[in-house]
């Protein structure tokens, strides 16, 4: 069966002598993987359309039972030249496709997330804070599948955040101070500030977000805060991560 569909290639490697696997995020479908037969050699059907970043239209095939489909031919909708032009970019770039590569469930529609990446990924491309994009598009990915963290009141007595809370990776939320106990974890600790803007960053038009000013604190403290939550989520840390702080500390 033959079909076209708009997609985010997320990721691709090498098979063989000519052959690509490329995986890629698609409007209607969200994670998918293919096979790209020859892609190393014929620029007529995919040209630069299957490099890491590229908003594309892809051509299908696929057939039943078949684990890999074969996408036949790749159409640029917008290149992002600049994201790979620019270390600091690149990085933060490398670790959006690899948190959508990692918690994405394969084969299940997420328009909304589609949506968001492409909005992302050009606000990256055309010169936004790359912490602040990464920030916004951790905390509208992560709440669109349903990891949501909840900052909003103490997980045990539901006291408002009004002084600093510390943020539990493993519960996905915060405890006040009297709450939490001595032990466990290297504390977390996120201010109302922050709190404040997690909650305006999950609300707002996509379009309208960039008019959101956070204090390089506020990132650096959510920064943690995520590091945390996406950890318990995959049982592991993302690769792109230390990549990403030998490139931008802070
Ligand atoms: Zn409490």
């Amino acid at each position: 069966m033959k079909s076209r569909t708009e997609a985010v290639i997320i990721g691709s490697t090498n098979l063989g002598e000519a052959d690509k696997i490329v995986t890629f995020f698609s409007l209607n479908r969200g994670k998918l993987r293919g096979v790209a037969k020859n892609a190393r050699k014929s620029f007529r059907r995919f040209g630069a359309g299957l490099e890491p970043f590229t908003h594309c239209r892809l051509n299908l095939y696929e057939r039943e039972h078949q684990e890999l489909l074969r996408v036949e031919q790749s159409e640029i909708v917008t290149q992002l030249f600049s994201i790979a032009c620019d270390l600091e970019r690149m990085a933060t770039g490398s670790a959006i496709l690899e948190l959508v590569r990692e918690i994405s469930p394969e084969g299940e529609g997420h328009p909304e997330v589609f949506h968001l990446l492409v909005h992302v990924l050009r606000l990256l491309d055309a010169g936004g804070d790359p912490l602040f994009l990464r920030r916004i598009f951790e905390i509208r990915f992560l709440s669109l599948l349903g990891y949501q963290p909840k900052l909003d009141r103490c997980l045990s007595c539901g006291c408002e955040p009004e002084r600093k809370m510390i943020f539990d990776g493993s519960k996905g939320g915060v405890f006040c101070p009297a709450c939490m106990a001595a032990e466990g974890e290297p504390r977390v600790l996120i201010s109302p500030g922050a709190v404040g803007f997690y909650y305006q960053a999950l609300r707002m038009d996509l379009d309208k977000l960039t008019r959101l000013k956070p204090s390089a604190e506020i990132l650096r403290e959510l920064d943690q805060a995520f590091s945390h939550h996406t950890l318990h989520i995959l049982g592991k840390r993302l690769k792109s991560v230390g990549f990403l702080q030998s490139v931008c500390p802070g």
